[in-house]
């Protein structure tokens, strides 16, 4: 073990700090720079009208065991076990959230569950004889479920979401967006066209008291026990190389510019951000593909509510593009911890880039729209809203849109050969993953630096991934 290594982490979010948690631990020397003004990373949470809101809520669940066992040590009796109950928002009606048959049967129009079927029917046929190839999220999806399917729900949500229309969309994501698959297994089983019982959902699902926020200020807090230094509103904007290594980086704190050198970099800022960042640069390449690479922001509008309950769900789609939001979170169903007592919170999440007209609105104007598109969708609140305040975050999902694993790869090849430079976590890698995996990805990556382990096995983590796991018992 190399004892008294320098190691910079960009980043106090899940990846950066397992990350250096475990080097901490290990006796290096470890500084966290983190942008924001607190810890967590797209897993912080922020307090509003003494009620707490993460940025969507965020649910704990893994397969991977390392990881399991790691969060449940860190968090001991910290950590609940919710039950979930989420439901779609279609054509005025609740459609339950995985669909049941009688749920469906009785909600659905008839006809058009008879031209999905039909559409179905013929897409598998069309499949079967002269193949079509997957390049759009809507070829995957129309090639699978037929036109209907799409034009009903998954396109309309797809756009809704992304700002783009899904035939600009990589199949990729479809791949990965198994949950949505669901739903039509449920279509297919109810038109007895398939046999199979559908893959189940984790009904179950951990999540600390407090807000997700609490795992990684804990996590925080042990890494500083272990001697880790987290300095918190520092932006980093240049890392700084020699040749194929890098020497240190430089960031702003409080007005103020600063150095560190390192004898190692982890990374977890967004990779194209990265990329641009490291001096001397790329070269136009590197940089023209670094700059087309997206993120999908969001906005998310908080709501304290002086009502004592007011849903049993702990979320719903709403995928109808007349509706300002995408999904509706109710907190209380994630924890009452989260909400003062008698009160109920709310967060709509909105789909939008940063920087464009969504994500400028005031308060006021966003309040006004969703107020009136909650009383649309049953849920009129506009006289009992006692606080109300938004969150944003503008790297929320990278998109994958059509030539994105051209740019990635030309990033990835500058940036991934660095001798003591490593990129992990969701933006790091430009990856859909979920918390866990950033997790792993942190925990690999402090095996690589401390113990000087490979670090190509960072890159298989979530390289496919499904929704359908059960949380873990406790040992
Ligand atoms: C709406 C939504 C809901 C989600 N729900 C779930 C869920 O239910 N369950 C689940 O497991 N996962 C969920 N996820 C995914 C989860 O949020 C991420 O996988 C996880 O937070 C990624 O952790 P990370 O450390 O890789 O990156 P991040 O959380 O993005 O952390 C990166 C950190 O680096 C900092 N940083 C970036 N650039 C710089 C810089 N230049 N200088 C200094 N600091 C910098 C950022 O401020 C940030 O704190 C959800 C994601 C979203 C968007």
């Amino acid at each position: 073990m190399r004892k008294n290594t320098s190691v910079i982490v960009v980043g106090a979010g899940p990846a950066g700090l397992a990350c250096a948690d475990r080097l901490a631990a290990a006796g290096l020397d470890v500084l966290v720079l983190e942008a924001q003004d607190r810890v967590g990373g797209l897993c912080r949470t922020v307090s509003l009208g003494g009620a707490t809101f993460d940025l969507g809520g965020h649910r704990f669940f893994t397969k991977d065991e390392d990881v399991r066992d790691y969060v449940f040590e860190l968090m001991g009796d910290g950590l609940e076990l919710r039950r979930r109950k989420s439901t779609i928002r279609l054509w005025g009606k609740d459609f339950a959230y995985p669909l049941d048959f009688k749920n469906l049967l009785f909600r659905m129009n008839p006809l058009t569950a008879i031209r999905a079927g039909v559409d179905y029917l013929w897409a598998e046929v069309r499949q079967k004889v002269a193949p079509r190839a997957d390049v759009s999220f809507k070829d995957w999806v129309v090639n699978r479920f037929g036109r209907t399917l799409y034009e009903i729900y998954f396109g309309p949500y797809t756009r809704k979401l992304w700002g783009r229309p899904p035939s600009e969309i990589s199949a990729d994501w479809a791949a990965q967006r198994i949950s949505l698959l669901n739903l039509w297994d449920v279509f297919l089983l109810l038109l007895k066209i398939k046999q199979e019982k559908p893959k189940t959902y984790a009904t179950e699902f951990h999540y600390p008291t407090g807000g997700i926020g609490r795992m990684y200020e804990k996590l925080a807090e042990r890494a500083r026990a272990a001697g880790a230094e987290i300095r918190l509103d520092a932006d980093v904007y240049e890392v700084r190389r020699e040749g194929g290594s890098v020497v240190g980086v430089a960031f702003r704190q409080n007005g103020r510019d600063g150095f560190e050198s390192a004898d190692f970099v982890v990374s977890t800022a967004p990779l194209p951000r990265l990329a641009e960042m490291i001096r001397p640069s790329g070269g136009g390449d590197v940089t023209a593909a670094a700059r087309a690479m997206a993120f999908r922001g969001l906005r998310f509008l908080n709501l304290v509510v002086s009502r004592p309950a007011l849903t049993d769900n702990t979320w719903v789609y709403v995928p109808e593009p007349e509706y300002f939001f995408f999904r509706i979170q109710d907190l209380r169903n994630w924890s009452p911890s989260l909400c003062p007592p008698g009160k109920s919170a709310l967060e709509l999440e909105i789909s939008c880039d940063a920087g464009d007209e969504k994500w400028r609105m005031s308060d006021e104007e966003v309040m006004e729209v969703c107020l009136a598109d909650l009383a649309a969708v049953g849920l009129d609140v506009a006289a009992d809203v006692d606080a109300y305040g938004s969150s944003f975050s503008e790297y929320s999902y990278p998109v994958y849109d059509l030539d994105y694993r051209k740019k990635l790869k030309a990033v990835l090849e500058f940036v991934w050969p660095m001798e003591n430079l490593l990129t992990v976590g969701r933006g790091g890698l430009f990856r859909y993953n979920n918390m866990d995996h950033s997790i792993k990805m942190g925990l690999l990556a402090a095996r690589h630096v401390a113990r000087g382990e490979s670090r190509d096995a960072i890159l298989e983590i979530a390289k496919e991934q499904s929704v359908f796991e059960a949380p873990h018992k406790r040992h």
